[in-house]
């Protein structure tokens, strides 16, 4: 099977180049490099640098590669700029995504995996959420993938595609193995930044919000090792292999949450380090809580997560994040 990945130079993506190729599925990869790293690139993986919304990359991509499938991680994902910059958020995320959808379409493509978040969810009482439960986004970003599951599933029921959108709860670690991790500068997501300052990369770290009606009264979140997600994409694949055609949508989450308190502990227990953290206000967008309910993953498409510990996330990032700077590495996972 060949399958194109948009974003295969991206944290994620390039986790799933690794899987793929480690199944012996031929891959292309396009990514535009705007937040992807060239040295994520696999050398002997085709690799087009370009843009997911030009109509004459596409068409190229796709009249030189029998393309079996589309996994389309290629977006702009922070929250808090989406909020700074909505419409370059709707132009990337939603308006590319429909040129990428509709070169698939022109080219025949049956089957399309999407990267869509809980952030589609918003605020809500429900918890764990369902992918039944109510879609609220807060955000622009949450507004910008929701956006693209609906012309996901109208583009699905016209032109005979097998569709499906995993809603990723908050992605973490990096591959056990020590090939693949976060590397894009100027993170912002929790446990990069908590790893970045326990090796001294920051001086400090800042805590958003201690004043949610959580437990701890910071915000919590459902984490799943990028390991496991990807694993998630390989159950997507084969599922959409023996089904005709139409659209699904599922939770990859573990339905377990951790407080940011909890994360920041776990970062500093593992490390050994006990970083300075500064106390701040909420930070626009978030939602107090967000937990998904994971079961219909592991029942429909035979999902069996093998990292669900933060602990081991945390573990597996910071051996990675040492090994991008360039410290002394931890051993990585036999
Ligand atoms: N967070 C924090 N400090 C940081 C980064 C994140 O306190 O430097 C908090 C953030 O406010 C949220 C949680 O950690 O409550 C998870 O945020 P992240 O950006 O990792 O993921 P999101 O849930 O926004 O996709």
């Amino acid at each position: 099977m060949a399958v194109l990945v948009t974003g295969g130079a991206g944290y994620i993506g390039s986790h799933m180049v690794l899987a793929l190729r480690d199944r012996g599925e031929t891959v292309v990869v396009l990514d535009d490099l705007s937040t992807g790293l060239q040295d994520l690139l696999l050398p002997d993986v085709p690799f087009v640098q370009g843009d997911i919304g030009d109509d004459a990359v596409l068409d190229r991509i796709f009249a030189a590669h029998d393309i079996d499938a589309v996994i389309h991680f290629a977006a702009r994902i922070v929250v808090p700029d989406s909020l700074a910059d909505p419409l370059g958020y709707y132009d990337n995320n939603t308006i590319k995504a429909h040129r990428l959808i509709s070169a698939s379409v022109r080219h025949g493509i049956k089957r399309f995996i999407f990267s869509s978040t809980a952030a589609v969810y918003g605020e809500t009482d429900c918890q764990p959420v369902h992918e039944t439960s109510a879609l609220n986004p807060i955000s622009p970003y949450g507004r910008s993938k929701l956006m693209v599951e609906w012309m996901l599933r109208d583009a699905a029921a016209a032109h005979g595609i097998a569709a499906l959108a995993l809603r990723y709860f908050n992605v973490a670690g990096a591959d056990p193995l020590g090939r693949a991790g976060q590397s894009g500068r100027n993170a912002t997501h929790l446990i990069k930044v908590a790893v970045e300052t326990a090796l001294g990369l920051r001086p400090h770290m800042t805590l958003f919000g201690t004043d949610y009606p959580t437990r701890d009264g910071t915000c919590i979140r459902d984490y799943v090792h990028v390991s496991d997600l990807i694993a998630a994409h390989l159950c997507a694949l084969d599922f959409l292999l023996h089904k005709p055609q139409g659209f699904s949508v599922y939770n990859c989450a573990y339905g377990q949450g951790a407080s940011v308190l909890e994360v920041i502990d776990s970062v500093k227990r593992i490390s050994g380090v006990d970083f300075t953290v500064r106390q701040a206000g909420r930070r626009a967008g978030d939602p107090a809580s967000i937990i998904a309910n994971g079961e219909s993953l592991r029942r429909d498409l035979g999902w069996q997560p093998r990292h669900d510990s933060l602990d081991e996330m945390v573990r597996h990032a910071l051996m990675w994040e040492r090994k991008r700077s360039n410290l002394q590495p931890y051993e990585p996972d036999r």
